[in-house]
């Protein structure tokens, strides 16, 4: 029940003023968000390579309200690619991007989208890795294909996120699930309409299970983005119905949510990849996070009363 209202209050900017400028906020925030810039992540790159994790790197921000600020999303990727490039991490260190950051939300928004979003994807395979385009609202995503196929011409390995609870996903996993592709598979984080969206988790999870099948079954290399422990062992029986080695998929889950588990599924020899978000503008993706699970909240709540 929580949950929604939640995902109502990240699209407020009255609740964002507020959750922003409370006491505590930062502590939990941390949880979740390990630095607002490049030379604050750094260390957090090394520590997970350095134990065997992957990475997949989000500059955090969404939504913004003008062309400057999608150029300034453009040049925050190209500044940590460029840091990145001495520590040649190759693919163990990944970029994801979310269009509406890139302006896509704007007049001509698609156009731009694409063209800032495409010195990034070059600049990545400059220093021989990828860049991932999340998913964001059901609304968004034609375009985010689009961009994908565009991108793809010219750099195969560009991928892209599809959500398991939206009815529009069995079809896209159908079209995607070619050679060569990468495709990420989570649940879905957004406030999504009954009349385009599962809204039960079991729901969900079904739906989750059929999508998996497909990309596993599929040509491309799937990537599931995933906490939750029956999705890991379906995946891992999957993988395996399906003659998959265990570098032709990998699991990916949040940096801060179930660090055990990425350990012990790297060590098992999986790979294991760490979505690592940073930056200033965490209020989107720290209200997702909440939302995914109220003990968040009454954490949250709990860090704010005690200060
Ligand atoms: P759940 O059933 O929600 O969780 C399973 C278990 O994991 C829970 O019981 C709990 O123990 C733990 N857990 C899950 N979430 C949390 C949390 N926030 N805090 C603490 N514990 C938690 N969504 C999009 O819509 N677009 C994207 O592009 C996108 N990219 C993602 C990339 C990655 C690598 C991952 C892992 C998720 C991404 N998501 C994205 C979010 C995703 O849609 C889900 O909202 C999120 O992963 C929670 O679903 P779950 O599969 O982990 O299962």
């Amino acid at each position: 029940m929580l949950g929604p209202v939640i995902l109502a209050a990240s699209r407020s900017d009255r609740m964002r003023r507020m959750i922003s400028a409370a006491p505590g906020t930062k502590q939990v925030v941390d949880r979740f968000i390990p630095g607002e810039t490049v030379d604050e992540v750094l260390p957090v790159v090394r520590d997970l390579t350095a134990r065997g994790l992957e990475l997949t790197m989000d500059v955090v921000g969404e939504d913004i309200t003008s062309p400057a600020q999608a150029e300034a999303a453009r040049d925050a990727y190209l500044e940590l690619i460029d840091r990145l490039k001495p520590l040649e991490l190759g693919t163990r260190a990944e970029m994801s991007v979310k269009l509406s950051m890139f302006g896509q939300a704007l007049d001509g928004g698609h156009e731009l989208a694409l063209k800032n979003v495409r010195p990034v994807v070059e600049a990545a395979a400059g220093i021989g890795t990828t860049v991932t385009l999340d998913a964001e609202d059901h609304t968004t995503l034609d375009s985010m294909f689009a961009i994908h196929d565009e991108l793809r011409a010219d750099f195969p390995q560009t991928g892209c996120v599809i959500q398991a609870y939206l009815f529009r996903t069995e079809a896209d996993a159908r079209r995607l699930a070619d050679s060569g592709s990468r495709v990420r598979l989570v649940k879905g984080a957004y406030k999504e309409p009954a009349s385009v969206a599962y809204q039960q988790k079991h729901e969900i999870d079904k739906a989750y299970v059929r999508v998996l099948k497909i990309l596993m079954d599929g040509e491309g290399y799937p990537m599931i983005g995933s906490h939750d422990p029956r999705l890991i062992s379906i995946t891992q029986e999957l993988a395996r119905r399906a003659g998959r080695k265990p570098d032709e998929y990998e699991f990916q889950m949040l940096y801060g949510i179930r660090g055990d588990e990425h350990l012990r599924l790297a060590a098992e020899g999986h790979r294991m990849r760490v979505y690592t978000a940073y930056g200033t503008d965490w209020y989107g993706y720290f209200m997702r996070r909440l939302a995914e699970k109220p003990a968040n909240l009454r954490f949250f709540v709990r860090s704010m009363i005690t200060k």
